[in-house]
């Protein structure tokens, strides 16, 4: 079988990114419009507002706060309100609060407080209140005992440019790097070593410096489409033989997130001087073209989530053990199928990561839980992130890749009947994860292309 192994980096991978790429064009298709067209997956239910973050005081990374405005957007005061990151940062739509748990109880399903419009299939989006699971890698979303979360609608909020920069955002990624991950001083791209930040304001493109830039690239990119993962990743300092195989996993997989994140905000980016929303080369190519270990990144969570996914489709299939509108038997059927359309394709390649590699020698569990802790610590670190849409996506998608790590890690089909239960936030931030990463491969490739016509002079 030729798969991603967790050990890509010191040996043996051979998907390729034309292999991802290609299973993305059948993927993405799918994914959309199971996100996009079923109230199950485009409402997400999550405690946005009531936690304060636990590691500092998060008052001066608010966006709301002028100081923050101003770090982020030159001239911010310039520019129309709407366009201010204050404002691009805010939730839109309807959100309706959680209902209760005894009420849960005394009436299965009942209408939101607060309501999320009408048409809303509410029985495919209120949640029933579970135990919390050891083996989570993720702070449940309902944690807290004061309040149990609002659901959100995901369509109306989308994951782009919010003007959220500056030091709060900073001390966000170095706390996930610095803080949260295993130390590497030889990673170049690291926020340990730190690099100019890109400016912000009137998106105005530098098509000198993506010339320069992309010439850089040129040869990386002309080796790029049937290259496996390995060397490429090797090239980046990565494959120090000191570092255990979790460590630069967990790595990856936070800055594989970044990376999406990233490309994301260059993708959907407001120009703040005509007012439109437009992709953003020069962003790309500050943020990404001229690192290709963070690129790898991003394919190999896609590769993560897919063998999550492919794992996990026999279970969602089955009407038994898994319900998705409860109570709405229509509903219910045409989103499974659509969960199906996606666990299908994610299932159509042969097996790209190979998980059993993972925690084998001797200090196996215990670096298993070392691992589960840190990613519970990345998850809290969401509450730090001072933009209510940034920490809406940053929650989703720590949530989407702890509930990927936990099919992974936490459940071997070969011996186990089932699955670990899996709680209806944790399988919706599964498939958005999926759903954002697959629009990033897609927009990277986008990028790429328009990157290659300026360099010949298209
Ligand atoms: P940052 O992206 O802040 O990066 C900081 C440093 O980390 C860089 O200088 C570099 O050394 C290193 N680095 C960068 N990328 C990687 C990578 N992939 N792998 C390893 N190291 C890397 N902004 C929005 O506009 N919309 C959003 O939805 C949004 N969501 C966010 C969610 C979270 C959880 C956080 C923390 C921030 C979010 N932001 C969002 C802000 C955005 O991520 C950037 O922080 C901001 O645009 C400033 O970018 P920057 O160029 O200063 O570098």
């Amino acid at each position: 079988a030729c798969a991603i192994s967790p050990k890509a980096i010191v040996g043996d991978a051979c998907a390729s990114y034309s292999t991802l790429e290609s299973l993305n064009r059948k993927v993405k298709p799918a994914v959309d419009e199971l996100v996009q067209t079923t109230d199950f997956f485009s409402y997400y239910r999550l405690n946005l507002f009531h936690k304060k973050c636990p590691f500092w005081d998060d008052e001066n990374g608010m966006c709301g706060n002028i100081a923050c405005a101003v770090e982020t957007l030159d001239n911010e005061k310039d520019i129309p309100e709407v366009w201010r990151a204050s404002e691009l940062g805010k939730l839109e739509g309807p959100r309706a609060k959680h209902p209760g748990k005894s009420i849960q109880r005394e009436e299965p399903v009942r209408p939101l407080q607060g309501g999320l419009g009408e048409g809303v299939g509410e029985s495919c989006v209120v949640e029933y209140d579970d135990e919390c699971d050891d083996r989570d890698y993720c702070v449940p979303e309902d944690e807290s005992s004061t309040s149990r979360g609002d659901y959100v609608s995901l369509l109306r909020n989308p994951e782009r440019f919010t003007g959220y920069a500056g030091s709060g955002a900073k001390q966000v990624w170095d706390a996930i790097y610095r803080e949260n991950c295993f130390q590497r001083s030889s990673f170049p791209g690291s926020a340990l070593v730190g690099r100019t930040t890109v400016p912000r304001g009137p998106a105005a493109m530098d098509f000198k410096a993506v010339i320069e830039s992309a010439g850089r690239q040129q040869l990386l990119e002309e080796q790029r489409q049937h290259e496996p993962l390995t060397p490429f990743v090797a090239k980046t300092g990565l494959e120090h033989e000191d570092e255990c195989l979790e460590k630069r996993v967990f790595y990856r997989v936070m800055s594989g997130m970044h990376a999406s994140i990233s490309t994301h905000l260059c993708w959907d980016f407001l120009n703040q001087t005509t007012g439109q929303w437009q992709p953003n080369l020069q962003c790309y190519v500050d943020r990404l073209h001229g690192f290709p270990d963070r690129i790898s990144n991003l394919y190999f969570n896609y590769a993560i989530l897919t063998r999550a996914i492919a794992k996990l489709g026999p279970y969602l299939a089955q009407r038994n053990d898994y319900t998705f509108c409860l109570g709405d038997r229509d509903q219910d059927a045409t989103t499974r199928a659509k969960v199906l359309a996606v666990t299908e394709q994610a299932a159509s390649v042969p097996q790209i990561f190979d998980e059993s590699l993972m925690f084998k020698n001797g200090e196996g569990p215990s670096l298993k839980e070392d691992f589960r802790n840190r990613f519970r610590n990345v998850s809290r670190l969401m509450d730090c992130v001072g933009c209510d849409k940034c920490r809406l996506w940053g929650k989703l998608q720590t949530a989407g890749y702890g509930t990927a790590l936990k099919v992974l890690f936490e459940f071997d089909n070969n011996k186990d009947p089932k699955p670990p239960a899996l709680k209806r936030t944790e399988i919706v931030a599964l498939f958005n994860t999926y759903a954002r990463l697959s629009s990033s491969m897609t927009a990277v490739q986008q990028f790429r292309a328009m990157a290659e016509k300026q360099l010949h002079g298209g």
